[in-house]
């Protein structure tokens, strides 16, 4: 608080501020002033009845009836404080007891009995310290008191050797009076107000902890915060909770969870690897294992965060098993053709680049096979569409069967398709032609009375060559030769006629 806040006398500048200090303070200062005017009325009564000392004194009348008033006074006013409930109304009883206890003190004073002196001298502090008075009340009663005990005083001998003196010592007591009213005013208001901040700030802080927690709770995306070393649960969502299906109950969640149940122990250590030396982690990609015993792919964003003292992980999570499985649907779509489950022509390419490289770089043999169903449009025609597409499909499931693992099998186009053949001489290549061609012709396809047959083209992948094209353009020219030939066999682009198989010889030239 800042000391330009307060007045000279020690309040607030601000009005308001003052008016509320006040209004704060009337239940305990309406006690105090309870016991002022109790303790006043008991001392003025026991006075009272200690006056039978100036019996045959002159001054017994006055000093009954000044002890009588203040002990009226004393007692009305303690009932007209008790029912008080304003600052300005506690002040103004205190006022109107001031006006007959310091008539009655003056009278008292007078004498000059060794009680008087003690009067003058602790009345004016009782009206500067001991009650509730704006700081110019309190100055304005207790001048008017120090003023009356100091006329009472000088009444009876005003040129006295001790007049100048006490005048001083009066002064000088309004003076340290003043001076102390100043700096209680001060420091009481500055408690309050410091108290007030302080206060102001706890219930800020509380509205702040309640607020993040319902926003913790109200994000939508699964959302926990474990602590780094136990890796105990300390914050958790709605989300994340009905996320890992145990909506019913928190506490008992929050109690059993921990994080290394859900993922791979190879993806925890890495995942906190990352947060150890990078202190976060954004699209962390992992599967996450459900209480239920499925397992969902997710994406983690995890930070290092130190919420009172205590380090901890806050971790979102973003499923994307939907997302995943879209992805790998339209990459199938991408690469496959839907009909017989074969790769597509454009995947073929793009894996026969990469193969053929890797054959290039080790100098090992590669060949490619090109087939296309003979008469196939007649197949079409005479048994219809759907048995095309089965006859389609019973080819493609054979070739698959025949090959090798490694081998590439392709769908290139209508009834046409590419087998790639890794680690194969031409001499294997053609050789495989054959028999495929053979379980072509020899195998029993449905809806079809006769079996049908196939034109097969086999060409070497030559040194230097890095990609499919060339080699499946021999390898179609011999299609073209097989087909020119009779159909139903199998040609290779280079080896003499000498050199093929009896069964699948056709005329090259
Ligand atoms: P050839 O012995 O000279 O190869 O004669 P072909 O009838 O097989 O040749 P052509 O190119 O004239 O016919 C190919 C046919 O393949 C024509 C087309 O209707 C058919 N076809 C292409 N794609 C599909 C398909 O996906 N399903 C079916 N059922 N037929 C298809
Ligand atoms: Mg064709
Ligand atoms: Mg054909």
């Amino acid at each position: 608080m800042e000391t330009e806040t307060l007045t000279r006398g020690g309040e607030f500048v601000d009005l308001a501020h003052e008016a509320e200090y006040r209004s704060q303070n009337v239940p305990v200062w309406r006690g105090h002033v309870r016991l002022v005017f109790q303790y006043t009325a008991l001392v003025a009564l026991l006075f009272c009845l200690g006056d039978w000392k100036f019996w045959r004194d002159p001054h017994l009348c006055e000093a009954v009836i000044a002890h009588a008033v203040v002990v009226i006074a004393s007692i009305l006013c303690l009932k007209l404080a008790s029912s008080a409930d304003s600052f300005a109304r506690l002040q103004l009883v205190c006022l109107i007891w001031a006006v007959p206890v310091i008539g009655a003190s003056a009278v008292l004073i007078i004498p000059h009995t060794a009680i008087s002196l003690f009067i003058a001298l602790v009345l004016p502090a009782t009206f500067y310290l001991a009650l509730p008075l704006c700081f110019r009340g309190a100055l304005a009663v207790g001048l008017a008191c120090s003023a009356a005990a100091l006329a009472a005083t000088l009444v009876a001998a005003p040129l006295s050797d001790s007049s100048l003196g006490l005048l001083l010592a009066m002064v000088t007591l309004n003076v340290i009076l003043v001076a102390v009213l100043i700096r209680s005013n001060r420091l009481r208001r500055l408690q309050w107000a410091s108290t007030r901040l302080a206060h102001a700030a706890n219930q800020d802080l509380s509205e702040h902890r309640e607020m993040l927690r319902h926003i913790l709770r109200a994000i939508p995306t699964p959302l926990f915060v474990t602590e780094k070393n136990s890796g105990k649960l300390t914050q958790i969502n709605d989300s994340a909770l009905s996320y890992f299906g145990e909506v019913a109950s928190m506490e008992s969640f929050v109690d059993t969870f921990s994080i290394d149940n859900h993922l791979d122990r190879r993806d925890l250590a890495r995942l906190a690897m990352i947060l150890e030396t990078r202190g976060r982690v954004v699209g962390f990609e992992t599967r996450i294992h459900l209480p239920d015993g499925t397992s969902r792919n997710v994406l983690l964003a995890a930070a290092a965060i130190e919420i009172g003292g205590t380090e901890t992980i806050l971790t979102v999570l973003t499923d994307i098993t939907a997302r995943k499985e879209m992805e790998a649907r339209l990459e199938r779509l991408a690469t496959t053709d839907s009909l017989t489950g074969l790769l597509n022509r454009a995947q073929f390419f793009a894996i026969a680049a990469t193969e053929i490289k890797r054959a290039q770089r080790h100098q090992r043999p590669i060949a490619v096979i090109m087939i296309d169903i003979d008469y196939f449009k007649r197949i079409n025609d005479n048994h219809g569409h759907d048995v095309g597409d089965r006859t389609l499909k019973a080819l493609a499931a054979l070739c698959r069967g025949l090959v090798r693992d490694h081998d590439i099998v392709a769908r290139l186009g209508g009834e046409e398709f590419g087998l790639l053949l890794p680690e194969t001489e031409q001499r294997q290549a053609l050789a495989l032609a054959d028999r495929l061609r053979v379980a072509i012709e020899t195998a029993s396809l449905d809806g079809l009375a006769t079996p049908i047959t196939i034109s097969v083209g086999v060409a070497d992948v030559r040194l230097g060559e890095m990609a499919v094209d060339a080699a499946l353009s021999r390898a179609d020219q011999a299609l073209y030769v097989a087909k020119r030939a009779g159909r139903n066999r199998a040609v290779h682009f280079e080896i003499p006629e000498s050199l093929i198989p009896r069964s699948t010889v056709a005329d090259i030239r």
